[in-house]
């Protein structure tokens, strides 16, 4: 058997490694364009910033390791330019000589991955102008930074903020212009307004709402053209607004694209064409929470996705892919964000029903030091509870929660099963009851009507447009710090007594800092004669947050 690997970095490089332990007697060769193999790219952004030192430590394997460790031939500096089906062949160009040759294949893969946008603006060319996906981009960029004061980041995504905290900490002063009205698109408006705060406490000039019209020179530096007719000034520019799967191979072949653009694969990771198999970012699966083929631009799944694929080809079509649910993590200076599953705006757009929970909650025991507050989001089917997503965001703790919360969702799990969900809990690690818990607590009163909740964006308006009773159940001094609009302060520890102090019919909207003593309150009233008593779902405190940066989005 003769395979043929396209891609010699997260899905070529896992294929190419499976198929050998599958295959001892196989011939195995990968192209890579390339002049590096299996290198971590995540890890860039944290080489430009000199959190990672040494650059051989982001070389994984080499080529010449492949042949030693593996017996397989990796060709460096080789871009397959066309692939023929039919003849089960390729064309590939050694790109030190220009020469072209073919080479055949019993069966191929593609992981030719996805390549940055560059969007066809004037000036876009520039010298300073950067993208970041490979060990040589990321040279460009290192050495260009050296003694540089000022860049601008178009695109507030995954690596875009990772390229924001990097050059900070280089002492480079950062604006991040970003065309949506929120930073990370994985996660909701409350979420990301959280990250936004904290990234405007770093003293960085985030932009939302805008987008770059086109580039020019100026002076020493660039000018960047923005929607608002401003402009700003600028040493260096990082263009970070998304990637594309690269499919022009696989198009060019005659192999089918999907609806997301990215080649499509059935669930063996077989392309249209039946010798040919494809993994990693070119290609796009259906989600199996929504049933929507997408596109997955995530390091985890590219390599589970080599495994699965080197089974397939040596075994014969026998391990079926699942899909990916998108779980992804990022660190955000002290913050932690991440999140799986799909978003509640997302689902709205997909017009399926879901309900959101919002609790905030101590990574560990209050009592033992250094407890941090986390803010969890989770998405259910308001059916049966059936978790359909889930955000974390804080400042220890997250990627525990996170990781937890995902293997739910995978599993397809209810809000039922994270109350029942058994951590391992010592005072410095958890609480007896762990903020996955909390969670699902909060999202079972609200299924079986224990809780009533309105959410952030409702609920000044509610309040005024149903002459609402606005309460604010919590302490005086909290109360005389800053409180909603219009809030009556009768705080929960003598709600009992001033119970005649509430109208008996209007609606009752209430709210504490993070909502607990808000659902305690709810079930005061409720039990009391009331009837429409709702809760503010993240309590004031993200309440506070969310209105502030919507102020800043829409000043006046
Ligand atoms: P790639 O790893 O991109 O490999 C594709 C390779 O194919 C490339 O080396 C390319 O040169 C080669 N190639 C393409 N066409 C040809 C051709 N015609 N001939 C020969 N060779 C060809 N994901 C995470 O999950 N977490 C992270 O923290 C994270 N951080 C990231 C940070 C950065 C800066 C970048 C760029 C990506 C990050 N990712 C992260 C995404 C992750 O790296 C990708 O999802 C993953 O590498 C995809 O694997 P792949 O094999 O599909 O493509």
């Amino acid at each position: 058997m003769k395979y043929v690997i396209i891609g010699a970095v997260a899905g070529g490089a896992s294929t190419a490694a499976r198929l050998r332990r599958m295959d001892e007697k196989a011939e195995i060769i990968m192209f890579e364009k390339g002049e590096y193999v299996s290198y971590a790219n995540c890890g860039l952004p944290y080489y430009i910033g000199n959190v990672i030192t040494d650059e051989q430590k982001l070389l994984v394997q080499t080529a010449v390791g492949f042949k030693n460790r593996f017996n397989i031939d990796v060709r460096v500096q080789h871009e397959v330019i066309s692939i023929h089906p039919e003849e089960k062949k390729i064309k590939v160009t050694k790109l030190s000589d220009g020469s072209v040759y073919e080479e055949n294949y019993d069966k191929l893969v593609l992981s030719p991955g996805a390549e940055p946008v560059r969007p066809p603006l004037p000036g876009v060319n520039l010298p300073g102008i950067f993208t970041l996906r490979n060990i040589p981009d990321t040279r460009q960029i290192k050495k260009y930074v050296e003694g540089r004061h000022s860049a601008v980041i178009i695109g507030a995504g995954f690596i875009g903020l990772e390229m924001a905290e990097n050059l900070y900490h280089l002492g480079i002063e950062v604006t991040i212009v970003e065309m949506g009205n929120q930073i990370l698109a994985p996660v909701d408006y409350p979420i990301a307004a959280l990250v936004q705060q904290h990234i405007r406490s770093k003293s960085i000039n985030l932009r939302l709402k805008t987008a770059v019209t086109g580039f020019e020179s100026s002076g020493q530096g660039l000018k960047v053209l923005l929607s608002d007719n401003s402009s700003l000034d600028t040493e260096m520019v990082i263009l970070a607004i998304g990637v594309k799967p690269d499919t022009r191979l696989a198009a060019n072949a005659g192999l089918k694209i999907g609806a997301a653009r990215g080649i499509w694969v059935n669930e063996y990771l077989q392309t249209s064409a039946p010798d040919i198999y494809a993994v990693g970012d070119a290609i796009e699966f259906t989600n199996p929470l929504c049933g929507i083929s997408m596109n997955t631009f995530l390091a985890g799944p590219a390599n589970k996705q080599g495994r699965i694929c080197a089974d397939n080809i040596v075994l014969g079509n026998k391990r079926k892919y699942k899909g990916a649910i998108n779980t992804a993590i990022v660190k955000i200076f002290d913050l932690t964000v991440g999140a799986t599953g799909i978003a509640a705006y997302q689902l709205q757009r997909m017009n399926i029903l879901h309900r959101v929970s919002t609790t905030r909650s101590a990574s560990h025991a209050t009592y033992y030091p250094d407890a941090e507050q986390m803010t969890i989001q989770i998405i259910f089917s308001p059916d049966d509870g059936t978790l359909l997503g889930a955000q974390v965001v804080g400042v220890d703790g997250v990627d525990k929660r996170l990781d937890v919360l995902a293997t739910f969702v995978q599993h397809k799990n209810t809000i039922y099963d994270l109350t029942e969900f058994e951590q391992a809990y010592a005072p410095p690690y958890s609480s007896a009851k762990d903020p996955v818990n909390m969670a699902g607590f909060v999202a079972e009163n609200i299924l079986n009507g224990l809780l009533q909740t309105v959410y952030w964006h409702q609920f000044e308006h509610l309040c005024e447009q149903n002459s609402g009773f606005c309460l604010d159940v919590r302490m005086p001094h909290e109360f005389a710090a800053y409180t909603i609009p219009g809030a009556v302060n009768i705080p929960i520890d003598e709600l009992r007594n001033r119970l005649h102090e509430i109208p008996a019919h209007r609606p009752v909207y209430l709210f504490c800092e993070i909502g607990l003593r808000g659902y305690l309150a709810q079930r005061i009233l409720l039990q009391n004669g009331f009837k429409d008593v709702y809760s503010l779902s993240g309590g004031f405190a993200l309440w506070k947050v969310v209105t502030k940066e919507q102020q800043l989005l829409n000043p006046g």
